[in-house]
């Protein structure tokens, strides 16, 4: 308990570490390199993290016990039904430990009082250098080098590239990661024309930088990258018709949420040669696939088995955020969001639902 004696714990505390008070917390989807980042962002401040490598929805629920807080993932389930049970298990918080919360009822969670805070901003480096990487390994053709150079194949044949110097690249979503990334190609000396809703002062201050319509960048550009939510508006919106408004052989890049692609349009557009190349590190059904091995298994899904058949296709497993520096954001931030709750602080990153007007 604390020294003075005239703060009360609440009745989901621990009890007080130090001046600290520590909450129990079931910490879902937890691989060991969560346990790592957040044992150490908690070390000395006395949360009890219990981890449970399932993923939670409807039936995995009930795991949480009696402690009043979770921590979450990207793949977990927080529908409506999720959150009644959690709610009867006498939960008060969701700490996710991801940006996007598309996967979150907040109309639910708000009428069943539970509180849910995320991490707003971490190494927005990780995820654009990501979205670089793919750029670079598709225009450059370095996957089939490495089998190639492997099975003494120097032949250069096939991998004819392309300079990314002076190129024009449309960013669509020139937030953090994106203003990032349209810094990295400012400096290969590209052409970047943007495209936000909600635009940002300092992107046209880039050399070479202008807002355009999205008819203008999808006509104009050689490489497009997304960097925007996903949300009800963004749904598919690269989809047939977007595609037919694009140049013959753009490159596009999705690192940012699987269902801002229409998979089988985009499948059409390698058919007819229309897309150049494809990077993803994420895909619209990715939750059965991604995050797990599973190489002795026979993967159902056909449409992104045949994703995996045209050459000039690459994919990732959602591992954009996947670095020492974002997964170090994630956790301190993560442990910060819970401690705030657990002293009864407002907490900066907690997320209401906001009704459409
Ligand atoms: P951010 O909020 O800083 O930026 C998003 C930008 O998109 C904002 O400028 C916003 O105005 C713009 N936007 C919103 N609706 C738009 C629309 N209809 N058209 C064009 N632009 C629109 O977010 P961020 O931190 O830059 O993250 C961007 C996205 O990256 C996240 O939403 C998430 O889906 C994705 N992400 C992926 C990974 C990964 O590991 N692959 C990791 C983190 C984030």
């Amino acid at each position: 308990m604390s020294g003075g004696g005239t703060i009360h714990s609440p009745d989901f505390l621990l009890g007080w570490v130090g001046e600290k008070p520590g909450m129990k917390v079931a910490v879902f989807s937890s691989k060991p390199y969560d346990k790592h980042f957040l044992n150490a962002a908690n070390a000395g401040v006395g949360h009890e993290l219990i981890y449970y490598d399932t993923k939670l929805d409807v039936n995995t629920a009930p795991l949480v016990g009696d402690a009043p807080a979770v921590c979450v993932f990207v793949h977990d389930v927080l529908n409506r039904a999720t959150l009644e049970i959690l709610r009867q298990c006498g939960v008060k918080l969701i700490a996710l430990r991801c940006t996007g919360f598309n996967h979150v009822d907040l109309q639910a969670a708000g009428e069943l009082g539970l509180t849910v805070v995320r991490v707003t901003a971490y190494s927005p480096y990780s995820v654009a250098e990501h979205a670089v990487g793919l750029i670079l390994t598709l225009s450059r053709k370095y996957h089939r080098a490495y089998n190639r150079v492997r099975e003494g194949n120097f032949s250069l044949d096939g991998l004819l590239g392309f300079d990314l110097h002076a190129r024009t690249v449309g960013i669509i979503g020139t937030g953090k990661i994106g203003m990032v990334f349209a810094q990295i190609l400012e400096g290969f000396g590209c052409r970047l024309l943007g495209y936000d809703t909600c635009p940002n002062p300092n992107f046209p201050k880039l050399n070479r930088a202008e807002y355009v319509s999205l008819d203008e960048l999808y006509a104009q550009s050689d490489i497009i990258s997304l960097h925007c939510p996903l949300l009800p508006e963004t749904y598919h919106l690269i989809d047939r018709a977007a595609l037919a408004k694009m140049k013959p052989g753009v490159i596009l890049i999705n690192v940012s949420r699987g269902a801002l692609i229409d998979t089988e349009a985009v499948i059409e557009g390698l058919k007819s040669r229309k897309i150049g190349a494809l990077g993803l590190d994420v895909y619209e059904e990715e939750e059965g696939l991604f995050f797990q091995d599973l190489s002795f298994q026979i993967i159902q899904d056909d449409v992104f088995q045949r994703l995996l058949t045209f050459p000039n296709v690459l994919v990732t497993g959602h591992q954009a955020f996947f670095t020492q520096e974002a997964l170090t954001d994630i956790a301190k931030i993560t442990i910060s969001n819970i401690s705030d709750f657990a002293a009864g602080r407002p907490c900066p990153h907690e997320i209401r639902y906001t009704p459409k007007p």
